[in-house]
């Protein structure tokens, strides 16, 4: 089978072994032995959490987005307030599920390239006082990476939960139930499965207190107690996505977080020196993740002809306008190493060369 290289920002690239674990003979999602597979890939997602002692991973079928929404739906009450950092569209995103929920929010706007101001942070909440504080660990728009550990320092005392979409950055970094209440997450993205189940980890007394979703399928205590009580999801899942996210789990249980963090980390460092060789321009210069890459488009390139280029040669590349800037984005996570991204510079420069010898003709 072809080998594509994908450096969009998820679903990410995933090994021959992960899709074939998709093969399997017909099983009723009803079925025991389905039941302890979803059990299974709970127990394994909740082991690369730190401080998870009497905490739980609850499923769901569907993008990670359900599980955003599940939680905040679910978490807060009309007669709570949350307040939603926003530095990047998926922090905006929280701000459209809010609304659409009818919930009582407030936004605190902060730079998309520059990490947060923790100082203005903390005098926000203080004025504030909101009962939930949610964020996006990893901004996938720039890269920009929110430091829940300074967050959790400031929310915590002032008795705010912390609601952490971790999407781009689970199953990379070690996120800490102590410093994050809620951690929402999806199958296809660090953890190197296929699209299609997300989930939400979280203290058990957490998940029970989350009882106030208006919506029968967003319901997150509702989806805990109904698997410990039946051993299976109330609605169908995804079978086959549960086979291949079982067998990610395994392989990431096989290389280590800390490993797969040293990769992604290597894969970030060569990628980002190679971008700066070639004359690009990167963001986020400070705070920036080890899993995704702004670059500013410079004036004289198409990115349409730079993303078939690049898909000529097997690699997927992803546009992206952050604040105001035509730029391109990528993710270097997935079955992916340094030496791929060396591959892809190649191509990259090539590419720069074929631009430059056309202007000049
Ligand atoms: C990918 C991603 C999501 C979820 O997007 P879906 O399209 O619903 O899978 C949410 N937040 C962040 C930060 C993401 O990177």
């Amino acid at each position: 089978m072809k080998r594509n290289i994908l450096l969009n920002p998820g679903p990410a690239t995933i090994s021959m072994r992960v899709k074939k674990a998709q093969l399997v003979p017909d099983i009723c999602p009803r079925e025991q032995e389905f039941g302890d597979l979803m059990a299974k890939i709970s127990a394994g997602l909740l082991g690369f959490v730190k401080d998870a002692k009497d905490s739980s991973c609850v499923l769901f079928g569907g993008s990670g987005t359900l599980a955003v929404e599940s939680t905040l739906a679910s978490a807060l009450d009309k007669s709570h307030k949350l307040a939603i950092i926003v530095n990047g569209a998926y922090g905006q995103r929280m701000c459209e599920i809010a609304k659409y929920h009818g919930l009582n929010y407030v936004v605190f706007q902060s730079s998309f390239l520059e990490p947060i101001d923790f100082l203005e942070l903390e005098q926000f909440l203080q004025k504030e006082r909101p009962d939930f504080l949610s964020v996006v660990h990893s901004e996938t728009t720039s890269g920009l990476l929110n430091d829940l550990t300074q967050i959790s320092k400031i929310a915590h005392p002032l008795g705010i939960k912390i609601i952490a979409d971790c999407m781009s950055s689970f199953a990379c970094y070690e996120i800490s139930l102590n410093e994050v209440d809620f951690i929402i997450a999806s199958s296809n993205k660090n953890i190197q499965g296929t699209a299609g189940i997300s989930f939400v980890i979280a203290k058990n007394q957490n998940i029970m207190h989350a009882e106030f979703a208006k919506s029968l399928y967003l319901d997150l205590k509702a989806q805990y107690e109904y698997f410990i009580k039946h051993h299976q999801m109330r609605f169908t899942p995804p079978v086959q996505v549960a086979y291949a996210l079982y067998e990610a789990i395994l392989e990431l249980q096989e290389e280590g977080l800390k490993n797969r963090f040293l990769r992604y980390q290597k894969s970030n460092a060569i990628l980002r020196q190679g971008l700066e060789d070639l004359g690009f321009c990167i963001y986020p210069k400070s705070s920036h993740s080890v899993i995704i890459t702004s670059i500013d488009i410079p004036k004289n390139m198409n990115f349409e002809e730079l993303h078939q280029f690049c898909k000529n040669r097997g690699f997927t590349i992803y546009p992206g306008k952050i604040a105001g800037k035509e730029m391109f984005r990528i993710a270097n996570i997935g079955e992916i190493d340094s030496y791929d991204m060396q591959l892809f510079l190649q191509v990259l420069q090539e590419f720069c060369q074929h631009t430059i010898i056309n202007q000049k003709n």
